[in-house]
């Protein structure tokens, strides 16, 4: 089902799920040349022409990006994944999702979901633009938005971007940009005992299971939704764009651990291709989906599952 009127909600079925995708934000974002580590400009010229330019500034090759949640309804029970950037935070090493007044909670609305009605909130890694709306400012504090949820996050990124933890760890990749998150949109949800820390492999819901994929983040997972044997795997930041599906050696320079960024990636590519799953990354423009397919020891893109 697609809401023509509204560009930000779309839904469509994955079984008996109903998957519903709200839009936070749009806009443009690095070139890729800026985006990824390991760019090469010949492969960028062989295999851009197979991306369409819904996903690529076609006068400035800026890269077309989103902020998007998905609510999964299944078996009665809501689960919301990925929360975006949130309202009102302060990103002073990323003002672009800083000081945000963006009508999601109103979308959401829209759609059919009050904050009350989410069950479950999913994050598939913690970095500053998928943890925002865990929380909203009220009176001035951080307070959590979805007040009857249990928010899961796993265990290994709950440790690493704690500042309070800082002193264990290198300097991390993505220090800057995510400064601040950890403390107005994690912390009060930990605070106040709503949170599930996971470790490895997990059933989360009807139809839902984690499975770790480390390197862009030490937690990041991802989330398979099952339902009569239909799937779709939400891969966070794994894939960032559909040129990594072509690439994929390239890392956004936003990895913490360049190598096994790698091999996830080509792990989520493989099963995604294998088990004929939709692959929905966290940030693709265009159709916000893709199916991937095998092609000798790399992997193609297949649009043609709307
Ligand atoms: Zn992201």
């Amino acid at each position: 089902m697609t809401q023509p009127t509204d560009p930000t909600i779309d839904s469509f079925r994955v079984g008996r799920a109903r998957v519903t995708r709200i839009e936070e934000w749009r806009g443009t974002f690095l070139t890729p040349e800026l985006l990824f580590a390991g760019f090469d400009p010949q492969a960028y010229e062989r295999t851009r022409g197979e991306i369409g330019f819904q996903y690529l500034d076609p006068a400035t090759h800026a890269i077309e990006a989103r902020l998007q949640s998905w609510v999964i309804e299944l078996d009665g029970v809501r689960v919301l994944i990925d929360t975006g950037a949130g309202n009102d935070k302060d990103r002073p090493g990323l003002p672009v999702f800083g000081a945000l007044k963006t009508p999601f909670l109103e979308r959401l609305a829209t759609a059919g979901f009050g904050p009350s009605d989410i069950d479950i909130v999913i994050c598939t890694h913690l970095h500053v633009d998928h943890v925002g709306w865990n929380t909203r400012l009220v009176d001035g504090e951080w307070v959590p938005t979805f007040p009857r949820a249990q928010y899961v996050f796993t265990a290994a990124d709950a440790e690493y971007w704690d500042p309070r933890n800082a002193g264990n760890y290198p300097p991390h990749v993505g220090a800057a940009v995510n400064a601040g998150f950890f403390d107005d949109s994690v912390r009060p949800i930990l605070d106040r005992g709503l949170a599930r820390l996971v470790s490895g492999s997990a059933l989360v819901g009807p139809g839902l299971r984690l499975e770790p994929a480390p390197g862009h983040t030490p937690g990041s997972q991802t989330i398979t939704l099952e339902s009569d044997a239909e799937r779709a795997i939400f891969c966070g930041d794994i894939v960032h764009h559909p040129l990594q599906i072509l690439n994929p050696d390239w890392n956004s320079i936003f990895c913490e651990d360049a190598s096994r960024a790698r091999t996830s990636r080509r792990a989520v590519l493989e099963n995604a291709a294998r088990l004929e799953a939709r692959l929905i990354p966290a940030h693709f423009a265009g159709e916000h989906s893709v199916r991937v397919v095998r092609d000798g020891q790399g992997f193609r893109p297949r649009w043609d599952h709307a």
